[in-house]
């Protein structure tokens, strides 16, 4: 019998090596290097099943490789974006529900947002993201179960590094009443005291974050810097980084003091604020909108414009003074000429209102993304041993950025999902 187990162990390894994993050839005609900002002419991308096997002007293409012609086009790692709310998805045509998170929170079952976290997921890869970190507002853990169903290959998507729960102050983001204090769940962690802090943390890596999200701002009372730092050490004690909600100025500067992993929109930062943030190495996700996006949250228009305006403004003055900026795009719309992909790479378009150089752009949409993500030893470089992550665009993003908005080939983990088959 035990013979016979060795057999089957046998045969099965020998199986196993026998088929080996598929190769690929990619000729790119131009390679972008976010690192240097470099672009490489003529290279060859050698894929071996999920990973990179080599990348150079004169790699031999081996016998039988399936190759993919990328000669007239720009290859790049594929994007990041690090604030998506993928089980969101907020119908602006139906009145009620616009500008209402907290009525679509009661009204919308989990398993309807989970559908919505399938085609937004399957968008972004579309568009060219490879790699999201979902920030939260996800429906009891939909964005864990995306997760696992993109990595089982049950359904098309990128990486998802997701956060789970958001942990906040007593009403979290909404305005409660006495009668009904648990309409905030499970969106939200109420979280005041210590043992709360780190009960919500534990409980949420314990169903899947692999990330620790957190409202700092958002109620008269505000977590101190003592609070962020407790859950910074206690996030990093379970694994993970902590990610701080900041809209006002004084909750910026909390998190900033603390040392979080990014602070998430700061919106009315300061100077000094932001070159605290430089100062402690928290990145910048500042999730600017352009007007559309803030028209979509029912604003007059001259309301949308100015903040708007903020948020670019706020964005030149964090790029001048050196804070890591990593890209995020918090859009939870419904638009009837976008996907969820096409609205977020619209986004870039406030990075070049801001007048940060292309080389800076993409690096907020690559390597700064993936270093904030800690996935930058296996993600967001075209080099041997990473996925292969990678995509193509008709121009060169250095020469026009905006040539991103016509991503046309899309690889995830060696898998091409479009372009050429
Ligand atoms: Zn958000």
């Amino acid at each position: 019998m035990k013979r016979f187990l060795r057999l089957v162990a046998f045969a099965f390894v020998f199986a196993c090596t026998d088929a080996p994993a598929q190769v690929t050839a990619i000729k790119a005609g131009k390679l972008v290097v976010p690192e240097t900002g470099a672009t490489l002419t003529n290279q060859i991308i050698l894929v071996e099943g999920a990973r990179i096997k080599a990348v150079g002007a004169d790699v031999r293409i081996p016998a039988g490789a399936t190759v993919i012609d990328l000669s007239r086009q720009t290859v790049l790692p594929g994007l990041f974006d690090c604030h998506t709310h993928m089980a969101f998805l907020i119908n602006g045509r139906r009145s009620r529900e616009r500008g209402s998170l907290f009525f679509y929170d009661l009204t919308h079952t989990n398993a309807e947002r989970a559908i919505h976290g399938v085609i937004n997921s399957r968008d972004m890869l579309d568009s060219g993201f490879t790699t999201i970190r979902d920030i939260g507002n996800d429906a009891n853990y939909v964005a864990t179960d995306l997760r696992r169903a993109i990595d089982q290959g049950l359904i098309p998507g990128p990486t998802i590094v997701n956060a789970g729960r958001i942990i906040a102050p007593f009403g979290g983001q909404y305005q409660l009443q006495p009668e009904r204090r648990h309409l905030g769940e499970p969106e939200y962690f109420y979280a005041d005291t210590r043992d709360e802090m780190r009960k919500a943390i534990r409980e949420n890596v314990h169903f899947g974050a692999r990330v620790i999200k957190i409202v700092v701002d958002d109620q008269p009372y505000i977590y101190s810097v003592e609070d962020i730092k407790y859950m910074v050490a206690e996030a990093a004690s379970a694994g993970v980084k902590l990610a701080a909600h900041a809209v006002t100025e004084q909750g910026a500067r909390n998190a900033a003091e603390a040392g979080v992993a990014s602070i998430e929109h700061g919106l009315e930062m300061s100077d000094e604020a932001l070159a605290l943030a430089k100062k402690n190495n928290v990145v910048l996700v500042s999730t600017d909108f352009n007007e559309k996006a803030w028209l979509a949250y029912d604003m007059p228009p001259e309301v949308a414009k100015r903040f708007y305006e903020r948020g670019v403004d706020r964005l030149r003055r964090a790029h001048k003074i050196g804070v890591t900026l990593a890209f995020g795009s918090d859009l939870i719309f419904y638009a009837p000429d976008e996907t969820r992909g096409t609205w977020t790479m619209s986004l870039v378009d406030v990075f070049v209102k801001a007048g940060i150089p292309p080389g800076d752009i993409l690096r907020a949409l690559i390597l700064n993304a993936a270093r904030l993500l800690g996935v930058e030893r296996t993600r967001g470089a075209i080099s041997a041993g990473q996925f292969a992550d990678i995509i193509a665009t008709p121009e060169n993003p250095l020469d026009n950025i905006s040539t991103l908005k016509q991503v046309n080939f899309v690889m995830k983990n060696g898998k091409v999902f479009k372009g050429a088959k």
